[in-house]
């Protein structure tokens, strides 16, 4: 009889179901024994982080009356982007609607933008001049980026040398790049130095760009340049791309060339400290923040990110008002979509506990991360967190990486896991 190993346990549990740092049975039965009350809860921002915590203070209190404010009529996901760029999906089929959680949830959905915080009045201000008083806020607004950092470089120049780091027009207009440009030219991909969102991102990314060239372009050739010394899943990464692509990926560390000082996007010339690269395609990552939101209303500290309470994911800036997703500081959880996600329902339940005046119980959260090198060769890292001393840390042994070695049936069962990954989170989370 095979043996299930606690890394086995973790993989089935986060694709069977993201429901991640809490089951639904203590859900229901949390929702059972509370009172319901007339609180108002405003959540800032529709995505991975923001959608899952408005579902789940419905869930977990029916009484709470919450309002999601979000921009967008659709959210489109970024797991999954890179999969469009590589040929294996639409942007349909990564487009999310929101309305399970206006019409099954009961949550007031407001699509408008969030343009200013009071939080001594309690009190947001949306573009269209509304104003919504809150007893508590969430705020889950993502990342924004530091275009500043590299020469030549501008919010203008992303129409040129697309980030395609928020999934959306930015994955369209560099899809149509790799689809114009001639069999040979080089495509180079700049990712960012730590911390950003989605630290496996980019390499994921460089693999299903490079499943797209082997199909259409086989001259070509995928360049990363990048501001780190070392990645995510570094080993694997390197060790897949060799096996299905050969040469076709090469990777420049920072301290080797990598990285990224300057742009001309009239000569499609990248600068780096020693070299010059002609590119037909430039994918460029740049360094980023917490949402645009969270820094105007004093949520971020001189590094550009959030400091939390931990446990309850509640400003240390401001009381009262709760940064979660990417836009947090978290301790050792990195910038993902199912982390965003676990926070969500940790921060959903420390709001319930403290709007009834209890103490938040403890809780621990969960990741996940698939990347796919080819349709048919995924690896992952999992692992499992909890609130210590020291903040959000890692439980030793809870988790880990693919193994280095394992036949190709492994990589492949691990591809179709990262399907059902992507179907599970977003169906709990916007279903
Ligand atoms: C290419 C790529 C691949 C990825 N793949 C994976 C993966 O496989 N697995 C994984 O777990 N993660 C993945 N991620 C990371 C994941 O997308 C993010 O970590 C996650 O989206 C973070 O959730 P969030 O709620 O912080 O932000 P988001 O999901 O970006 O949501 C932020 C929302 O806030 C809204 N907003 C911003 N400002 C305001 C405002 N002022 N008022 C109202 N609304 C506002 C925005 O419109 C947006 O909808 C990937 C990321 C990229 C770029």
């Amino acid at each position: 009889m095979s043996k299930i190993t606690r890394r086995d346990f973790l993989k089935i549990a986060g694709a069977a179901s993201a429901a991640g740092v809490l089951g639904q049975a203590p859900l229901a039965h949390a929702a059972r024994h509370m009172g319901s009350g007339s609180a108002r809860v405003v959540v800032v921002g529709g995505g991975f982080g923001g959608a899952t915590c408005a579902k789940y203070l419905r869930r977990l209190d029916p009484g709470i009356a919450v309002t999601l404010v979000e921009p967008s009529t659709k959210f489109i996901t970024c797991p999954f982007s890179n999969l469009v760029l590589g040929g294996l999906r639409d942007m349909n089929s990564i487009t999310q609607s929101y309305d399970a959680l206006k019409k099954k949830h009961g949550v007031n959905v407001m699509h408008d933008t969030v343009t200013a915080i009071d939080a001594a009045a309690k009190k947001v201000t949306l573009k269209s001049g509304k104003t919504l008083s809150y007893d508590r806020l969430v705020v889950s607004p993502g990342i924004d980026f530091k275009y500043d950092t590299i020469e030549g470089y501008s919010e203008k120049a992303t129409q040129v040398m697309p980030h395609a780091w928020k999934a959306g027009p930015q994955t369209v207009l560099l899809q149509k790049q790799l689809k114009a440009m001639k069999d040979g030219g080089t495509v180079v991909i700049a990712p960012p130095g730590n911390p950003f969102r989605c630290p496996p991102g980019p390499y994921e990314r460089a693999g299903m760009i490079a499943h797209y060239l082997k199909e259409h372009k086989p001259k070509s050739k995928v360049l990363i340049l990048d501001a780190k010394d070392a990645f995510s899943k570094q080993g694997l990464f390197l060790d897949g791309w060799k096996k299905v692509y050969g040469d076709m990926i090469e990777w420049v560390p920072g301290a080797k060339g990598g990285m990224v000082k300057a742009v001309d996007t009239k000569k499609m010339i990248v600068d780096t400290a020693l070299d010059k690269h002609k590119a037909a395609v430039v994918n460029l990552i740049p360094p980023q923040t917490a949402g645009k939101i969270a820094l105007t209303s004093g949520l971020a500290d001189d590094k550009g990110w959030c400091p939390v309470d931990p446990r309850t994911f509640e400003s240390k800036m401001h009381p009262g008002i709760h940064v979660i997703g990417d836009s947090s500081i978290a301790g050792a959880l990195p910038k993902s979509g199912f982390a965003a996600s676990s926070e969500a329902k940790m921060c959903a339940a420390a709001i319930v506990a403290t709007l009834k005046g209890e103490t938040p119980a403890e809780n621990s959260l969960v990741n996940t991360c698939y990347s796919l090198i080819a349709p048919k060769y995924g690896i992952s890292v999992a692992g499992v967190y909890k609130v210590t001393e020291k903040g959000i840390t890692e439980v030793p042994g809870a988790g880990g990486v693919s193994p280095k070695e394992a036949p190709d049936s492994f990589r492949e069962n691990e591809a179709k896991y990262t399907v059902g990954w992507y179907q599970s989170i977003t169906a709990d989370i916007w279903g």
